[in-house]
């Protein structure tokens, strides 16, 4: 009902929400996202490992999928506090469980991070540089939270889309790098490769389920199925043990960042330190400032902070961390009143970003999620850092799986774009 001012009611038509209206949020799951999720379960990764197991008992191993297992640092973090582990010891018993089941190899995503950072470094500087001659290039917004990404795509359509920076999340380049490279590598096509990933929020699942990330040829996914921090607890539940009893497996090499058998981590906030890396990049590149501070100056909100570089008393870049979707509306609207004076954006749509995504382990008992949260930053900041751009297997991939920097296949493997949704008023047909 429309009710006027002097309490006249009209009686509006029905309003109809459709799939395209969902800014997957993780509040709610519509009918036709239970589809896309229900082949993204832990379900479906069962029965390919049971494929797997009768083709082993009639000898013919040849055709078994091989089957990845890649570990979010989000997740790994809030498994670990869930069973009271150190991060090293949740990272080797999660690889302990995950090959118990029949997993062939179990990689961390910090690891193809490392590209996610280096290739949005390179794209910011670029921008900026361009910032002069072509409008729209600043700011430029961070693109790893799909949540985020939904909500631009169904909501502020063609106008905030140029601004999202075009590089794939950490969950994505892991899907190229193991479509695309371990395939090869192990003489399998990337449909003979089954890729699951271990994530914070559903809406890495959407993330997935993408057609872009979709291979018409193949007909297979970069990343076949997502299973989330709380999926993880119910199938360790399902097989009846603790991660805390699991046997640690040493971690699989070849995409990880290790440190003396242990994994690393990169700098900055919970969400990837995208903020961080970008900014600290950028002032040594563009003014030669090797050593800057990072103290972050809250503004609104735990989750509005901006972080700044001044040069002969004039601010030359002002960035910020937008976490949670009040935050986001605020910016968006400065975006387009072209009231927005940030160089660089971090965004993501969970309140205090992905630590506190919307499928990680709740917390029990008396404990508050403040306090949750708090213990899962803890363990995931307990590691060792590693800086992307000094990580020589990274520069190696470069150059022996990209032909190089900036190259066609960097942008195929590395970029991905975004597509305008139609408005929520035109699918309701409203006249506001
Ligand atoms: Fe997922 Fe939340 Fe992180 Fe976005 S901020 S990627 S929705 S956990």
């Amino acid at each position: 009902m429309q009710v006027s001012e002097g309490g006249m009611e009209i009686k509006l038509k029905k309003a109809k929400i459709t799939l395209n209206d969902c800014l997957a949020c993780s509040g709610c799951i519509t009918s036709a996202e239970s589809v896309l999720i229900t082949q993204q379960s832990q379900e479906e990764l069962n029965k390919v490992l049971k494929e797997n197991r009768v083709l082993k008992e009639m000898n013919e191993e040849e055709k078994q999928k091989i089957v990845v297992v890649s570990i979010s640092p989000q997740a790994r973090a809030s498994l670990a506090a869930k069973y009271k582990l150190t991060t090293p010891e949740a990272a080797k018993k999660l690889t302990g469980f995950f090959k118990s089941i029949g997993v062939h190899y179990v990689f961390d995503t910090t690891f193809s991070r490392n590209f996610s950072l280096i290739e949005s470094q390179r794209e910011f500087v670029r921008r900026y540089r361009a910032k002069d001659i072509q409008p729209g290039s600043i700011p430029l917004l961070t693109s790893a939270c799909p949540g985020w990404i939904c909500y631009a795509e169904k909501t502020h359509g063609d106008y905030i889309l140029p601004y999202i920076s075009t590089v794939k999340s950490p969950q994505q380049v892991m899907g190229s790098l193991v479509k695309y490279h371990l395939g090869p590598l192990l003489g399998k096509l990337s449909n003979q490769v089954y890729h699951v990933t271990i994530m914070p929020c559903y809406d890495k699942k959407l993330e997935a389920s993408r057609q872009d990330f979709y291979n018409d040829l193949y007909s297979t996914r970069d990343v076949d199925c997502v299973i989330t921090s709380i999926e993880v607890e119910s199938m360790l539940e399902a097989s009846g043990i603790s991660l805390a009893d699991i046997e640690p497996v040493e971690l699989d090499t070849l995409y990880s960042s290790l440190d003396d058998g242990n994994p690393t981590n990169h700098f900055g906030s919970g969400s990837g330190g995208y903020c961080e890396h970008v900014f600290t990049y950028a002032a040594a590149e563009l003014f030669g400032e090797y050593s800057t501070d990072l103290t972050f100056k809250t503004l609104r909100n735990q989750d509005f902070k901006e972080l700044t570089l001044e040069k002969d008393g004039a601010i030359v870049l002002k960035f910020a961390v937008a976490n949670g979707f009040r935050n986001i509306q605020n910016l968006v609207q400065k975006i387009k009143r072209n009231k927005c004076s940030y160089h660089f954006v971090e965004i993501m749509a969970c309140p205090s970003g992905c630590l506190n995504g919307g499928a990680q382990i709740r917390p029990e008992g008396e404990e508050s999620l403040k306090d949750l949260v708090a213990r899962v930053e803890k363990l995931y900041k307990s590691l060792k850092n590693s800086k992307p751009e000094e990580n020589t297997k990274i520069h190696e991939l470069y150059e022996e799986w990209l032909g190089g920097i900036d190259t066609e296949k960097t942008h195929k493997l590395l970029h991905t774009q975004y597509h305008a949704v139609e408005k929520m008023s035109n699918a309701l047909n409203i006249k506001w």
